[in-house]
C-alpha cells in the first residue's frame, strides 16, 4: 500500500514525498487511516517502528481541515497536544515533528525540563498549533496559566506505559480533565456522525480525539484508556 491510498490530504502527501519518505511503513499503514476516520487509537508499537509519523500526520491531517483556523487565536492554544514520559522522547518527537509542519507553515514547541520558566513563556510568547510535552511540565504550566488548552481536540500519549511508570498518572489525568472536551454524546456515536462532528468546531459540540502509545497493558493503562478514549481501534505492531 502507498501513501497515495492513506487518505492523507494532498498538502501532507507532498510533504511526505518531500520528506522522503518512500513507503508508509506497517504501523503508519495500519494506524493512518483509522485516526483519519476519527476513531480513537491504541497503538501499540516499538521505536524505530514510525510510530511518531503514525501519529503526527492524522494529526497534521485534522489541524490542515480545521473549517474555522482563520478565527481561532494562538492565544487560545493549541490545537493538539503530544504527552511523552521524557525530555529526551519530547525532544525526539518535536523533530519528527518539524520535518512535516514547517513546509506546512505550522509550529510546534516542546515543553520539558531543563528551561526556565521565562524561556518557556517565550517560547510559547508566539503560539504554536501543536505542544509536545512530559506531564509534570505541561501541568507546571497550566497552573501557571502560561498556557491554556481551550481549544485543543486532539491528545496523542506517546509511551504511555512508562508515563504512568514514571509516576505521571495523576498528571495526565489533570490533563486530560482540563480538556475542553470530554465524549461524544452515545447518539451520535457513529463513523459518519463522529466524522461531521469532528469538522464542527464552533459551538459547545467539540470533542476529542485520542491516540494513546504503549507496549503494554497494566491496569493504570487501561484504567485511562477507559475513561479517556472512545471505542477505541487497537493496532498491534
Ligand atoms: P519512530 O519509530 O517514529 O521513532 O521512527 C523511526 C525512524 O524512522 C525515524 O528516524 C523516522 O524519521 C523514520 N521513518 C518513519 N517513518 C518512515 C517512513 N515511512 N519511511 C522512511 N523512514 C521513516
Amino acid at each position: 500500500r502507498s501513501w497515495a491510498e492513506s487518505g492523507l490530504p494532498q498538502p501532507l502527501l507532498r510533504t511526505i514525498e518531500q520528506v522522503g519518505y518512500d513507503e508508509p511503513s506497517a504501523i503508519q499503514r495500519a494506524a493512518i487511516p483509522i485516526a483519519l476516520s476519527c476513531r480513537d487509537v491504541i497503538g501499540v508499537a516499538e521505536t524505530g517502528s514510525g510510530k511518531t509519523a503514525s501519529f503526527v500526520l492524522p494529526l497534521l491531517s485534522y489541524i490542515i481541515e480545521l473549517p474555522s483556523l482563520n478565527e481561532m487565536t494562538k492565544a487560545d492554544g493549541p490545537y493538539a497536544i503530544v504527552l511523552a514520559p521524557t525530555r529526551e522522547l519530547a525532544q525526539q518527537i518535536e523533530r519528527e515533528t518539524r520535518k512535516f509542519c514547517e513546509p506546512l507553515g505550522f509550529k510546534c514547541v516542546s515543553i520539558v525540563g531543563g528551561h526556565t520558566h521565562a524561556e518557556q513563556s517565550l517560547n510559547m510568547q508566539d503560539g504554536a498549533e501543536i505542544v509536545i510535552a512530559t506531564p509534570g511540565r505541561l501541568v507546571d504550566c497550566l497552573e501557571r496559566r502560561v498556557l491554556v488548552l481551550s481549544q485543543c481536540c486532539y491528545v496523542i500519549m506517546d509511551e504511555a506505559d512508562r508515563m504512568v511508570d514514571l509516576g505521571f498518572e495523576d498528571q495526565v489525568n489533570k490533563i486530560l480533565e482540563s480538556l475542553p472536551v470530554t465524549n461524544i454524546k452515545p447518539d451520535t456515536d457513529d463513523a459518519e456522525n463522529t466524522q461531521k462532528m469532528s469538522k464542527f468546531l464552533g459551538g459547545k459540540d467539540r470533542y476529542r480525539q485520542t491516540m494513546m502509545y504503549t507496549a503494554t497493558m497494566p491496569p493504570a493503562i487501561e484504567r485511562i484508556a477507559r475513561q479517556y478514549l472512545r471505542r477505541p481501534a487497537t493496532v498491534i505492531i
